[in-house]
């Protein structure tokens, strides 16, 4: 499959195109980067990659059958006008969408098909399970409170993925997470609601992404922790969706189905 990386020089750029680079069935065609990028032209340098098989491009990679994108939010929708206009496969990997920005997704999985994840690692869309699950065993009597910790540079907070774990445990409960949900506390904030779902962020060092996610009751509590030590567990979850998207119709996929839970 002919993949394009968007925001090919970024952390999960550089990421994407080592484990591409030796990945059965991924080509990668194109390494596009922002047009004021100052090493646009240049030789995409990686030990696996063969000696000027890639070089850093600004236009948009037609040539590819997909396209996975890890750039900036505001960047999303007029990626995916474009994807659409081609008829190519999409891989989401970009987070902190605004609202009109992810009815720009749903728009585009008419048209093509997208697989949007906060987190492609295989772990954490585990760990989205687990938590679906417990939330919907243990009841309102255990409290969820969502812990994450990521790097100092990280620019969204919380994390996508703690968003998507507070939603999993929502989903697990039947309830709507805007209904439930606390960003931080700060102050006299009163008694704990019943069915509240607490979240969390820390800042601070390299941290890659932590994520624990605690059901606590009055006799004992539960805490699920996922920890990635390297990007290369979502750049190797991306590869993996892009695969997936071969030949599938346009629709909005999530890792639940790349990974067979759906
Ligand atoms: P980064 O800032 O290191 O890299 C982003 C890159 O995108 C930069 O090199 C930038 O120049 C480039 N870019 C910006 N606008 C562009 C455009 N219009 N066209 C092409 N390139 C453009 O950031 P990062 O740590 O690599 O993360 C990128 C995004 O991916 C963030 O939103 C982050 O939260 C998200 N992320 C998602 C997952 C996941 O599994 N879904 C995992 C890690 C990071």
């Amino acid at each position: 499959m002919k993949i394009a990386i968007l925001g090919a020089a970024g952390r999960m750029g550089q990421n994407l195109i080592h484990c591409g680079a030796k990945m059965d069935g991924c080509e990668l065609v194109a390494a596009v980067e922002r047009p004021d990028f100052p090493l646009l032209g240049k030789r995409v340098s990686d030990p696996l990659l063969p000696e000027n098989a890639l070089a850093y491009t600004d236009g948009w990679p037609e040539t590819a059958d997909c396209v996975i994108d890890f750039t900036f939010h505001a960047c999303v929708p007029e990626h995916l006008r474009q994807a659409a206009a081609c008829g190519q496969a999409y891989v989401l990997g970009t987070t902190g969408l605004t609202e009109e920005e992810q009815r720009a997704v749903h728009e585009a999985a008419t048209r093509i098909p997208v697989v949007w994840a906060n987190n492609m690692s295989t772990g954490v869309n585990l760990l989205l399970e687990l938590v679906r699950r417990s939330a919907e065993i243990l009841g309102p009597e255990y409290d969820i409170e969502i812990v994450e910790t990521h790097h100092r540079m990280k620019k969204d907070a919380p994390s996508g993925t703690a968003l998507s774990l507070a939603k999993a445990a929502a989903d697990g409960r039947k309830v709507n997470l805007k209904d439930v949900a606390c960003y931080g506390r700060e102050g006299i904030v009163g008694e704990r609601p019943v069915g509240q779902i607490g979240i969390h962020a820390l800042r601070g060092g390299s941290v890659v992404g932590d994520h624990t996610v605690a059901f606590m009751a009055d006799e004992e509590r539960i805490e699920i922790t996922h920890k990635a030590s390297s990007r290369e567990s979502f750049a190797k979850g991306a590869l993996r969706a892009a695969l997936w998207l071969q030949g599938k119709p346009a629709g909005l996929y999530s890792m639940r189905h790349v990974l067979g839970f759906e």
